[in-house]
């Protein structure tokens, strides 16, 4: 083996995910660390309405300051398929609106000032056998680099892949079991309020919702998840995730404020599963390509962070004790579903329960949360990153009866 390539930890995917998990494993004292990236650039293409929560920057370690952060949100402007707006005012800020592009490169910046290496053109192809040097066993990653093909050897492999993640599927573990498409143009849009998104929660996207999230007072990011299996069986005539983006623009809502003209056009999955499985010998499994986004909001970086750094140690807790085992990789799985495996089962089950309401259930939802007592609670305790604090707030209010009838068999669901 040329020593060369040679590592202890190599991460596939320079995502923030994977460039938190490789600072972490720096950071944890981990000699060898290096981040494969398929795409020429860190950060690019950005597949992402970049909304996150004060929480998701730090638990990245990042300050919000303007070399990323292109505006700041307090509240937003729900629609049900009634069209008769919800407002939730916020007191604080609750969300930062990024550009992901830079947000992404400071991350690896990070990593990289940690002595992470990266190896950007160089794409994971699959893994082969492992081979035994020096006593130790190395698991055989070939990747693909500037059109060549090459093995590196490692001693963990951290697969930080996004949502179709080949290293996952490479160590035979099972992909994702839903997976939205999302869409999103970034437009000439002139706010009412640029402290607000604007969420639809109608037909406008089947299987998630729509929103507009603006970047200033002139700009917005204007996109939409849809289940890819339910436009399928809606449809008569082949309609697309873009046909419904370009049906949301002509939502009398958003056509009054928008000028032609796409600044952005983005594209990408959002997982609403997480897998059966996120580790094997000397793997381990983080972000979306785990699918441990947040089925309520498609968010995953918060999530992804917080596992990238149980991965991290749990990597140097196996180099320390020479131990790739299923067993010690498990403990990945086991600390990283103790940090916040409820809220994503919480929020899948939220998420299912929804799918089911009719539009009008649905109006009914949201006539009876347009409670101002009700919006306050929202407002004080809605947190894009741990809905459970709300709704047990909302449950044990003196809103408790009204909640119960209307979420009874959701909350069932999760007893
Ligand atoms: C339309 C849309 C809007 C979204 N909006 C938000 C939002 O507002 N807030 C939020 O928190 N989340 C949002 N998300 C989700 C968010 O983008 C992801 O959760 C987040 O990017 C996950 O980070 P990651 O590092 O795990 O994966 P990714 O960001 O997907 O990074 C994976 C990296 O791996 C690389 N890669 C893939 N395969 C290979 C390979 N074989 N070899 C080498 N490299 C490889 C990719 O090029 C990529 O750089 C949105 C997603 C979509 C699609």
């Amino acid at each position: 083996m040329d020593p060369n390539n040679v590592f202890d930890v190599i991460v596939v995917g320079g995502g923030p995910t994977g460039s938190t998990a490789a600072r972490y494993a720096k950071l944890n004292g981990i000699d060898r660390v290096l981040v494969i990236e398929e795409n020429s650039s860190v950060g690019s293409p950005v597949q992402c309405a970049g909304l996150l929560s004060a929480a998701a920057l730090r638990e990245t370690d990042m300050e919000p300051d303007a070399s990323f952060v292109l505006n700041s949100v307090k509240g937003a402007d729900v629609y049900p398929p009634s069209g008769k707006r919800m407002r939730i005012i916020g007191k604080e800020i609750k969300a930062y609106v990024v550009s992901r592009k830079m947000f992404d490169r400071q991350l690896a910046a990070k990593a990289a000032e940690t002595g992470a290496e990266y190896l950007l053109k160089a794409q994971a192809v699959g893994l082969e056998d492992t081979v035994l040097a020096n006593g130790l066993k190395y698991k055989a990653l070939k990747i693909r680099h500037e059109g060549a093909l090459k093995t590196l050897y490692t001693k963990v492999i951290i697969a930080a892949d996004g949502v179709r993640s080949r290293t996952a599927k490479s160590a035979g573990l099972k992909p994702c079991e839903k997976v939205l498409s999302g869409i999103q143009f970034e437009m000439n849009y002139k706010s009412n309020d640029s402290e607000f998104v604007e969420i639809f929660a109608g037909q406008e996207a089947p299987g998630f919702f729509a929103w507009s999230i603006p970047v200033s007072k002139t700009v917005s990011r204007i996109g939409l998840a849809v289940d890819p299996k339910r436009i399928q069986k809606d449809q008569t005539q082949n309609i697309s995730a873009c046909d419904y983006l370009n049906l949301l623009l002509l939502n009398p809502v958003i056509k009054e404020k928008i000028n032609p003209g796409i600044l952005d056009f983005v594209v990408g999955g959002i997982p609403i599963r997480v897998m059966e499985k996120t580790y094997a010998v000397g793997l381990m499994v983080v972000g979306d390509a785990a699918g441990q986004c947040k089925p309520i909001s498609g968010g995953g970086v918060y999530t992804g962070a917080v596992a990238a750094k149980i991965a991290a140690k749990v990597a140097a807790e196996a180099i320390e004790k020479n131990d790739f085992s299923e067993k010690k990789m498990s403990e990945y799985e086991k600390r990283w579903k103790k940090e916040f495996g409820r809220e994503l089962e919480i929020g899948t089950h939220a998420h299912d329960y929804r799918m089911k309401l009719t539009d009008k259930e649905m109006n009914e939802l949201f006539d009876t949360l347009n409670d101002p007592e009700i919006l306050d609670l929202i407002a004080k305790y809605g947190d894009m990153d741990r809905p459970s604090v709300l709704i047990q707030k909302l449950m044990l209010s003196k809103h408790s009866l009204k909640m119960a009838k209307l979420f009874g068999t959701f909350i069932k669901t999760l007893l």
